[in-house]
This record gives structure tokens, sequence and C-alpha cells, in this order.
């Protein structure tokens, strides 16, 4: 194969050779276009006036077949097969025999080689074996693209065609860059062992070795950096001495392949057989096994795991199959565009550090690191979920169009910072933050926010590879208090549990992990955290004000025991003659429904309420906000929640306390209008949200939303939304309601 003239003529020669080194009559190379199509490029044996004439549907055929199925098929009979077709321009009609591999890259099917006999023949497990080590260096030479220029015009093969892929919306934004993969791809140099035996000691040696790294991560509890949880790593543990799977690694090698190619076909079929598993746990058993496949990769490469950070281009997308918070923020910001996930929804740790970074992001996308490659053009839109893999240049054109107006609005809303947020009517609305991170403390400023209305404490746990201590809590939450000045900070205690896990704490298996041992069960059951925490909050607070709220109260009692706890350690300060803060102010988050039904005696205890909307609408509805089905089902503009929420809002009025909403609600101009309608005078939100709503409630009248909100709440309780009916009351109002 030395110096071969052009793309065309290396082809025409690989398959030469093949057909020679297997005694076939035939072999024939066909290559999957961007329109499932396959295509033929290449033939020895059959007539070249078919090359790049005849094609293949998706499924048609034996060629077709193997392509659909991403498994080989030797048949000493093909023409009784029921999938068997040929075209005529071929010439193929008279040979019994075939044989076909299919050309799998990262498990996505390239393309098809072929080798045909014109005697009945049963090819060899060998034969077999060494038509796919073929099919390899074929599936590189189509990865590298050069093959493009061979197709047919018009037509795009499909390793460079553009593709639209739908995920999972994790981080408002629209950004255009160029692929980095967080875990780059080991480019295997060698396929063919010079020494099998050698080979095998190889594997042996990073199977031993990837065993202990495992065992050494899992003691030294240093885990949030590659996303892993404990779980995951015990689950890694257990795969790693899966005897199917080292048989298979094994007897590659045995085939003759280098340990690393070895790995690499038995990971490539692996993912092309995930890819099509519907069975759940079937299809996790066989992640856990390509995600070890990877780390063995790594480990016989020597190259280390994850992309430099210091390395980063410039326009970055980065693409992982998962990643930890920790890992992302290693990351120079200034140069990522967007972040795309195989895993993580909406609500995940990474999901909140990419909104904290305000980096758009997009998650579930399934087997993307297999369908980019490095330095792919690419569009993250973390709006609609969208991600544009090698657009157009009319898509890429939209795109650069919609980003541009949202730094347009982007802008107007920067202006409004100074702004007041006062309605037309002359009503205050108090505007504040939701953070969690010292990422977010510069929002605070930029914004124009008036606080921070709930701050996130379990995100520094979340992050961290393993529990903060005392020291770095206190820093922390100093650190906050100094950002904010003046500006009041509401800290919430430790909510974590159901979908929020410690990467360094074992995680309990529970049915129903929301409606489990989570938040403040866990810190009134083992109260030392909770304890530590507490004092970690007062102390950092020492001679100014502080408010703190409990998550997840679900009766009086349980405020009635934090509030105790609180007190407790208050006295335990003033014991060793710490300096105390000025003023605690203790509030309850009403997220579980129990509350709305104790409202007033709970309103009577505390100092101040903030309605976590988004758990209290998936306990209303029974719907769970992790599961991606529901998330559209029931509108939270709907009378009944409206009505929930009401009973909140009414009842801070009544009791004379401040009531805030903290959930995702308050941030959308539209929510945030019906919100206004029903009560609420203070709202937290990202900080991207605050533009939008103040430009809302600049042009609102509240006193005519309350009476219009009100009363269509009573006089349509059937309805499923009252949405279309909020709408048409801003546009004939002239409010604002566009999102960031
Ligand atoms: C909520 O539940 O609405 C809330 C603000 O808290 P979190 O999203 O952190 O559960
Ligand atoms: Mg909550």
């Amino acid at each position: 194969m030395a110096e071969p003239v052009n793309a065309q003529a290396r082809l025409d020669k690989i398959v030469t050779l093949i057909a020679g080194n297997m005694v076939a009559e035939v072999c024939s190379f066909y290559v999957m276009r961007g329109d499932g199509t396959l295509e033929l490029f290449a033939t020895e044996g059959l007539k070249r006036e078919a090359v790049h004439l005849t094609t293949m549907k998706a499924g048609e055929g034996l060629v077709g077949l193997i392509a659909k199925q991403a498994e080989p098929l030797s048949l000493s009979d093909a023409q009784n097969h029921p999938s068997f077709s040929y075209k005529p321009e071929t010439g193929e009609e008279i040979y019994q025999s075939f044989l076909g591999v299919p050309v799998l890259r990262s498990g996505v099917t390239m393309g098809v080689l072929v080798v045909q006999n014109r005697a009945h023949r049963v090819y060899t497990e060998e034969e077999m074996e060494a038509l796919q080590t073929t099919a390899m260096i074929l599936a590189e030479i189509i990865a590298s693209g050069e093959l493009q220029a061979l197709a047919r015009p018009g037509t795009d093969i499909a390793v460079r065609k553009p593709l639209a892929l739908q995920g999972q919306a994790m981080a408002d934004g629209v950004g255009l860059g160029y692929v980095v993969l967080h875990e780059p791809r080991v480019v295997i140099k060698n396929l063919i062992a010079d020494d099998p035996n050698a080979e095998a000691r190889r594997l042996e040696t990073a199977l031993g070795e990837l065993r202990a790294s495992i065992d050494d991560m899992l003691d030294r509890g240093d885990l949030a950096h590659g996303g892993e949880h404990r779980e995951v790593l015990e689950t890694f543990r257990m795969v790693a001495h899966d005897r199917g799977w080292l048989r298979r690694l094994r007897e590659a090698v045995m085939t003759g392949l280098t340990a690393e190619a070895a790995v690499e076909r038995v990971q490539s079929d692996n993912r092309a057989r995930m890819m099509r598993q519907t069975d759940p746990y079937l299809r996790d058993r066989l992640h856990d096994l390509d995600e070890l496949a990877n780390r063995l990769l790594h480990q016989l490469a020597g190259q280390s795991m994850v992309a430099d950070p210091a390395d980063l281009p410039d326009n970055a997308v980065l693409v992982a199959r998962t990643m930890g918070p920790a890992a992302l923020l290693d990351y120079d910001r200034s140069r990522l565009r967007g972040l795309i996930l195989e895993e993580g929804g909406p609500t995940s740790h990474i999901a909140v550090v990419a909104r904290a970074m305000g980096i758009p992001a997009v998650g579930m996308i399934e087997n993307i690191t297999g369908l980019v490659e490095a330095g792919d053009a690419i569009i993250v839109d973390g709006q609609t979920g969208i991600v544009q893999l090698r657009p157009q240049p009319d898509v890429e054109q939209a795109y650069k169009e919609k980003a541009r107006l949202r730094a347009k609005r982007q802008e107007q809303y920067r202006g409004l910072r100074d702004v007041e947020p006062v309605t037309k009517d002359g009503v205050r609305i108090n505007l504040n933050l939701n953070a969690g991170l010292l990422f977010d403390l510069p929002n605070l400023d930029q914004s124009g926010a008036q606080g921070i209305g709930l701050f996130r404490t379990e995100l520094q746990f979340m992050v961290a590879e393993r529990l903060p201590s005392l020291g770095e809590q206190i820093q922390l939450y100093r650190s906050v208090i100094e950002a904010a000045g003046d500006r009041p900070v509401t800290f919430r205690t430790l909510d974590i549990g159901g979908d929020k896990v410690l990467p360094y704490m074992s995680k309990m298996e529970e049915e129903n992990p929301a409606l489990g041992w989570r938040a403040i069960r866990i810190g009134l059951d083992r109260p030392g955290l909770l304890r530590a925490q507490l004092r970690a909050l007062l102390k950092a607070a020492g001679g100014r004000d502080i408010r703190i709220m409990f998550p997840m109260i679900a009766t009086v009692d349980e405020f009635d025991r934090a509030k105790a706890i609180v007190d407790r350690e208050l006295a335990h300060l003033e014991r060793h003659g710490h300096d105390l803060p000025r003023l605690v102010k203790l509030g309850v988050m009403v997220e579980v429904p129990s509350l709305l039904f104790a409202i007033d005696a709970i309103a009577a205890k505390a100092d101040f309420m903030s309605v976590g909307s988004n758990d209290l609408m998936q306990f209303l509805f029974a719907a769970d906000r992790e599961n991606p089905r529901m998330a559209e089902r029931f509108d939270p503009l709907n009378p009944a929640c409206l009505r929930a929420l009401r009973v909140v809002a009414r009842a801070g009025e009544r009791c004379g306390i401040p009531v805030t909403l903290c959930g995702e609600l308050g941030g959308r101009p539209l929510e945030a209008m019906a919100l206004l309608g029903i009560g609420y005078r203070s709202l937290s939100m990202s900080p991207i949200s605050i533009g939008p709503v103040k430009a809302m409630l600049l042009g609102l009248d509240v006193a005519a939303a309350s009476d219009y909100v009100n009363r269509l709440i009573d006089e349509k309780p059937c309805a499923v939304s009252l949405r279309e009916d909020l709408k048409a009351f801003a546009e004939r109002e002239g409010v604002s309601i566009h999102q960031a």
C-alpha cells in the first residue's frame, strides 16, 4: 500500500490485496453515505463500472443487513438468504459464498467490506477476523474524511454529514465552536502485532493496572473529578473481572492484533450492541464495559484520560460521555463555547455548574463522542437542546443570527442593571439571585440583583473531592457574605440525597430517592453534618446579619428541631467567646405540599418562607422533576398550581412575614408575571433571568395583573393551562415576556 497515487487508487489496491490474500474472487468496499445508503467505493471482481454507481438502501440486501445489524455475516449459499438481492450492473449473480463485515468506528457503522466466491465455501473464523482487522483500517481512512472527494457529486459520506441531534437542554445559551474531546481518542498506530505473546502480556499488565487504579481511587475517595460516584467505581471493579469481556479481549489479541487494537475492536462491537440494545439493564452493563474499555485503552497508550485544560484552544466545545463538575471548573471559561454530554440532564450537577459558568450545555446525546471528530464544527443550543454537528452554511448562519440576537438582548438587559425594579404602578419587587459557587458572586454586581435569595450550599460539597472541612466551609461562606456586602444572602442548609449525591459518600439504595432520606431529614437524623455546617455559617457571619433556611421541611416539628440545633450552636459559640452574628433570621423552604395545610402554623414560627417551586411542583403533580417524559406534562401555569402558590403568598401577608419564590418558575417572565399577580413581591432566580424579569415588571401594572390573574384562576378552575390567557393579557398590557 506504499505511495498510493490517490485515494481511489489506494482503495483499489486494498480490495485487490484482500481478494488475493483471502483467495476470493471478489472483494468490495461500500461506504455509508449521509442519507443512510451504502455506495460501492471499490471492488475487485465485480464490474468496475458499478463503482460509485451501485448503492444499497439501509437494510437492503446482505450489505444493507450487515450495516443495520453491525454484525458480520458469513454464508456459503448467499443466494438463498432471505435478504439476498443482487444488482445487475455489478454482475454478482454468479457468486455463491459471501462474507461481509461492518466497518465500525466507536460502534458507528461507516461502511461494509465484503468478499465473495463463486463456489460454495465456508469461511473460517480466522478469515473473518482478518477481514474485521482490515475493516478497522478502512474505518480510519473513512474517518479521515479523505474519501469525500470520491463520493458522487452532491452526496456526503456519513462521516462528513451534517447532523442535527436532539438532546436535553442543560444550560441556556447558544455556542458555536469546534469539538474538543474531554477524553481525547486514543490514536492506534499499530494494528498488527509483531509478537502476539508480548501483546498478550501487555494486555494483562494493563488490566492489572486498571484494576489497581480503580481500587486506588476508591480508597483515596478522589472521585468528583472524573464525575464518578462511588457506586459507579464499584460497578467498574466488578465489571473489570467480567469473564466474557476478558475472554473477548484475549481472543482479539490472539488473532494477531496489538493490545490497543484488540481493545478497540471489542469496544467498538460492544458500542454497536449498546446502541441497538433496548433493555435498560443490559444497556447499562454494556455502558460500563464501554467506559472500562476506554480506561484500558488510555492505560495501554500511556495517555492521560482527559485533555489538558491548559491546552484548550479558543472557541472550544467540550464533548464528553460524562464529566464531573470539578473537571469542568478546571477549563478556562473564556475559551469555552459549549458543553455536550452523552449523559446529564437539566438538573444534574454538571448542569448547575455549566449554568454558573454561563456555558451553553446539552446532555443526553447518544454516542456523541463516537460521532464527532476533534476539530469538527459544532453548535450547541442550550435553549432547545439541539446540537448541530458539521452544520451547513445556512444552518450556521441561522445560529449566528440567533446568538447575535441573544447578545443584543443581553446588552439591553445589562442596560437595566441600575434601574429600580419598580412596577408601572409603583410596587417595588425584590429580585434576587440563586447561587452556590464562588463563580456566581460576580453576577451579583453584574446583574444588579438585590441579594442572594438562595445559596445552595450543597454545591460546594458536590464539586469537592472529599467532605469540605469546617475551615473550608467558613471560608466559602465568608467570601459570599463579603462579596454581598450590604445585600442579604439566604443560605440554605445542605440539600443532599435524592438526586444530589455526594461522590465520596456511599449512596443508599432507595426505591424513590426523591421521597427518601434527603435534605433536612438527613440533617435531623445525623445532626453531625448539619451542626458543623451551622457552626460554619454562624462563625462566618460573626458581627453581621445572616439568613438561613431549611430544605424539604414537611412538618412544623421538623422546623422546630432544626431551629433547636441553631440555638444550640449559637449557645456553643457564645460559651466559647466567639463573635456572634448580629441577627439570625431562620426561614423555611415550602416545597413539600403538606406544609400548604399547616401554612399559618409554620408562618407563625419562621422568620421568612421561600417556595421551592421545583420540588413543590414535582410533589404536587406527582411528576418526577428528573424524568424527561414528565418535563412538559403539567404546566405550572395551571389553576390548581397557582392556587397552591397563592396559599403561601397569602399566608405570608396574613402573618406578616416575607415570602420569596426561588424555583426555576420565578426566572421566567410570563410565570413571574403570574406570581406577582397572586401576591409575590420577591423572587430569586439564575443571573441570566434577572434582566428579562425586570423588563417584564417595569411594564406591568401589578394591580391590574392581580385582578386579572386572581379572577382567571377562580373562573377557570378546570383549565389545563392558563398560559395562553396570560400571554394575551401581557400582550394587551404591553408587558415584555421575552426569555433571556
Ligand atoms: C426548588 O426545589 O425549587 C429549589 C429551589 O431547590 P432545588 O432546585 O435546589 O431543589
Ligand atoms: Mg428543592
